[in-house]
């Protein structure tokens, strides 16, 4: 098989019912490019029949490359994977819920042959997500766009075209604890991007729960803003300053024989209020001293268990073996 020049990334976890139609889709949509395309399909331990779904289609279609992975390792490790394996000379990621629709991949391509190397997605509305999901996922984009440095663009997810000189950048960087939207913008580049309607999930629930949500929005803060770890710096200055404020006030109302500020209540008060302070501030610290001892024990990102039979060249996989 001829290297193909589009590659589709599709991270897969427990989605049976939606895998065959993930594929009609995107069949679909590819051929109308006339050029030879593969879909990357990162089977992140699904235990429902996906994975037999996935050898299936491919046996049937030279077109289909399914990477198993041992267990699951999450979304943004999937994903990663995905962009190891892709050959292509434009990789898209796309998620196979279908609730980003694979016909806006003709769009992102044409904006590619205009010489952009990455064409993130922007969701102009969505469809059948709870209040919840909706409030939840804008708080996210505002606070991460306020307090990150790279002006991470807001309602992207991480449908996206990238360009093989931008995959190749993204490949040898391999941090664990990822927030791929973020590190795509990182990296520079011609960035532009379309507009989209999100659609609803094609069948099944989120694979996304609240424990999940909160961990990505953790790894996206920590590996982009030390802004956390500065709050404490910030809060001692303000609990200092409001005590040195507090000693003339204290002793000139003690002089002038006032009796506010007696008891124990006060000191208490004061000194819950500045121990949940103090365990906070250890706490994030924590959070960042966490994600370093991962770093340090240089784990493999994922682990595969079936490769597609076409292997990627060596030089670009040699990256995962050795790290
Ligand atoms: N996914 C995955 N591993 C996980 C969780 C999710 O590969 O541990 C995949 C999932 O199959 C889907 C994509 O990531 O293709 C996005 O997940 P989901 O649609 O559940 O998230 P939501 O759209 O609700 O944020
Ligand atoms: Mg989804």
């Amino acid at each position: 098989m001829t290297t193909p020049t589009f590659s589709i990334v599709a991270p897969i976890f427990n989605e049976a019912p939606i895998i065959p139609e993930l594929y009609r889709r995107i069949r679909a949509v590819m051929e109308q490019t006339g050029e030879p395309w593969e879909l990357v399909a990162v089977d992140d331990g699904s235990t429902d029949g996906s994975t037999d779904l996935l050898r299936q289609l491919a046996a049937q279609d030279a077109c289909v490359r399914p990477v198993i992975f041992a267990r699951n390792f999450g979304h943004q490790l999937a994903v990663t994977a995905g962009l190891d394996y892709a050959r292509g000379q434009a990789v898209v990621i796309i998620d196979a819920d279908l609730q980003d629709p694979p016909e806006v991949i003709l769009e992102m391509i044409s904006r590619w042959r205009e010489g952009y190397e990455v064409v993130y997605a922007v969701r102009s509305e969505r469809e059948g997500e709870s209040w919840f999901k909706l409030a939840t996922a804008s708080l996210f984009y505002r606070l991460i766009y306020r307090i990150t440095d790279v002006n991470i663009p807001m309602d992207t997810g991480d449908f996206r075209l990238l360009d093989a000189k931008v995959v190749k950048v993204l490949r040898s960087m391999r941090e664990r604890h990822r927030f791929l939207r973020g590190m795509s913008v990182w990296v520079g580049f011609k960035q532009t991007g379309v507009k989209y309607r999100r659609a609803a999930r094609f069948a099944g629930a989120t694979k996304y729960p609240l424990r999940k949500m909160l961990k990505f929005a953790s790894d996206a803060i920590t590996s982009f803003s030390y802004l956390p770890l500065q709050l404490a710096t910030y809060l001692g200055f303000i609990s200092a300053g409001v005590s040195i404020l507090a000693i003339p006030l204290v002793i000139a109302m003690r002089l002038t024989g006032s009796m506010a500020f007696t008891g124990q209540a006060t000191t208490l008060i004061a000194v819950l209020f500045l121990g949940g302070v103090q365990l906070i501030s250890l706490g994030i610290l924590g959070e960042y001293i966490g994600r370093l001892y991962d770093e340090a024990k240089g784990r493999p990102l994922y682990i595969v268990r079936e490769e597609p039979d076409d292997l990627a060249p060596k030089t670009e996989r040699s990256l995962e073996k050795t790290v």
